[in-house]
């Protein structure tokens, strides 16, 4: 693939400092007299070109570890590091570029603009970057190349199928080559098959970005396309396993 498309491939300052790095990280609610922890004590490396799936039931804490990685939601105690930054010893103001450089958000629906084409869902997140337009045109069309969609640059999100739109979805979350990309249930809103491409095409990003991601799934089928997976309960997150460690054994 074109390196220019990826920013990655040129910055190769500390390959073997993990992208994401959750340490010790709890985060408390407050729920009537006393507490609830969405998050206890969880840890979690992820390095770049690495895919982790995460499972677990619902209200077990997945949205709030990707809220959290995402520095959306500051954690009650604990670190988070992206690329070797700590999130928390940071401004708002740094925090927010950090998110706007160096993380791509995914999330099940595609929260698109009705009024904006394909492309130029993509060209405002990267002027709001400060970034120039021609050059946001060309990346864009591009980038929506790579995820399958050349046919449909100029098609306004309700021209599109839901597939599609996940697709400018994801090709929106690289237009800045983050190095983590947060994937929460991709698939929910779409058929088995329509899932499995969706989820092939985060395999694929993840490698030639080289993107540390870590991708919620209600779905077990779509484990084996990831690295590792991780469960959660409770809040807490279980070891990481290689996916077929965690597959039923046959025989
Ligand atoms: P999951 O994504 O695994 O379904 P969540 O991370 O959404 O789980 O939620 C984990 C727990 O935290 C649940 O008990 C949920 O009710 C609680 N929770 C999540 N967000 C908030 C919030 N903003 N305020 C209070 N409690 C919350
Ligand atoms: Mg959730």
């Amino acid at each position: 693939m074109n390196s220019a498309l990826n920013k990655s491939a040129r910055n190769q300052s500390a390959p073997h400092q993990p992208a994401l790095n959750l340490v010790n990280v709890t985060l408390e609610y407050p729920d009537g007299e006393g507490t609830l922890k969405a998050l206890d004590d969880v840890s979690l490396k992820v390095h770049r070109g690495e895919f982790v799936s995460l499972i677990g039931p619902s209200g077990s804490g997945k949205s709030s570890l990707l809220a959290v990685a995402a520095t959306l939601v500051r954690p009650s105690s604990g670190l988070v590091m992206i690329d070797g930054q700590d999130a928390g010893g940071l401004s708002d103001a740094g925090r927010t570029a950090l998110r706007r450089d160096e993380i791509g958000i995914i999330f099940q629906q595609p929260n698109l603009l009705p009024s904006l084409t394909a492309v130029e869902q993509l060209v405002m997140t990267q002027r709001l970057r400060g970034g120039a337009v021609r050059a946001a045109e060309k990346r864009a069309a591009e980038l929506l190349d790579l995820v399958g969609l050349r046919q449909v640059l100029a098609k306004r999100p309700h021209q599109l199928s839901g597939g599609q739109r996940q697709r400018v979805n994801i090709a929106r979350a690289l237009m800045a080559s983050p190095a983590v990309l947060l994937v929460d249930e991709p698939t929910a809103a779409l058929d088995h098959d329509r899932s499995e491409t969706i989820v092939r095409l985060l395999r694929q990003v993840t490698d030639e970005f080289r993107a540390a991601t870590v991708m919620v799934t209600h779905d077990t089928d779509f484990v084996p396309f990831t690295d590792a997976v991780a469960g959660m309960r409770d809040g807490r997150l279980s070891a990481t396993a290689a996916p077929a460690a965690a597959a039923p054994r046959l025989g």
